[in-house]
């Protein structure tokens, strides 16, 4: 672990310095707050050690502003000074500091409050991994790893509000598996799985930067593309279908199968007297998606309002 130590007396940095280097640290050093501001922002070093009284910039100064930047991880601050006072304890405590101590120290103690700083970022550490990938599971679908219906329907919502506002097309691709209970009926549902994995990986990896992809249900995705209008929604849509019918899946035993999808386009445009919402464009991609499998599936179609479905 790193530790920053602020102190503008040159002789207790390097007692500092060499005690906890001895003790197994990393060791910063910064003569003032205004230079461990500075070292901060760039470093973000998780344990201070700071002096009250320095030029320039003071203890509780330098502490306000640590406490005030916006960075995801907790830094653990401890006050060292020779201001003794109940008050001065309070106002140091107040200003934020985690922990203090009086000059001149004990080592012992110092490394034992190090430790007890040690401990909380620890717990911190561990805290913000389990948020993060109890975020991940919140929105990510498992056997896919891709967006799942609620988070994709929450980008989806947004880009539609973004289209909207830049008077941008925005299009839908609904993909469906053909056949594939077949799938799941003559290989089982963890080949299945597998098939639909392979087919989220191809989509992932068609899909441009600033599209949105995630599973919507069963064995259908839905593709989002921002500025997108249905010509070039289709060519997307054709280049995937490609792909997925290049796609093989490896079969335990050897061999391989490959899967074969149905894709239906909608786009919102915005000509006068047209409202569109997200579950009118949704509804317009399954009825392309429909029209798709009835053609003879392994097929992209567009949606057209007037029912003559423009084939790709
Ligand atoms: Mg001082």
């Amino acid at each position: 672990m790193k530790i920053l130590i602020v102190d503008d007396d040159p002789v207790l940095r390097q007692i500092l310095q060499t005690y906890l280097s001895r003790a197994g640290y990393e060791v910063a050093l910064a003569e003032d707050g205004r230079v461990a501001w500075e070292m901060w922002q760039k470093e973000h070093t998780r344990l201070i050690i700071t002096d009250w009284m320095m030029p320039v910039m003071d203890g509780p100064e330098l502490i306000r502003r640590v406490r005030g930047a916006s960075f995801p991880h907790y830094t653990y601050i401890i006050m060292l000074t020779a201001k003794e006072g109940k008050s001065d304890v309070i106002f140091g405590l107040e200003a934020g500091a985690d922990d203090y101590l009086t000059k001149p120290f004990n080592t012992g103690e110092l490394r034992a409050r190090i430790s007890i700083g040690e401990r909380i970022l620890n717990l911190e550490t561990n805290l913000s991994q389990a948020l993060a990938r109890m975020e991940e599971l919140a929105t990510h679908d498992p056997v896919t790893g891709l967006l799942n219906r609620r988070a994709l329907y929450t980008h989806a919502e947004a880009e539609l509000n973004r289209a909207q506002r830049d008077r941008k097309p925005l299009s839908f691709v609904m993909l469906d598996i053909d056949h594939f209970k077949q799938v799941n009926d003559q290989h089982g549902h963890l080949l299945g799985d597998k098939a639909l994995h392979a087919v989220a990986t191809t989509l992932a990896q068609n899909k441009r930067p600033y599209d949105w992809a995630g599973r919507w249900g069963g064995e259908e995705f839905l593709l989002v593309l921002p500025a997108t209008d249905s010509q070039e929604a289709a060519l997307v849509a054709e280049r995937l279908r490609v792909s997925i019918q290049e796609t093989r899946v490896p079969l335990p035993n050897g061999g391989a199968i490959s899967v074969q999808a149905s894709l239906g386009v909608a786009t919102s445009t915005f000509e006068p007297g047209k409202a569109y919402t997200l579950d009118l464009l949704v509804h317009q991609a399954d009825e392309a998606l429909l029209r798709a499998k009835r053609e003879g599936r392994n097929r992209v179609c567009v949606f057209d309002s007037k029912s003559t479905a423009v084939t790709t």
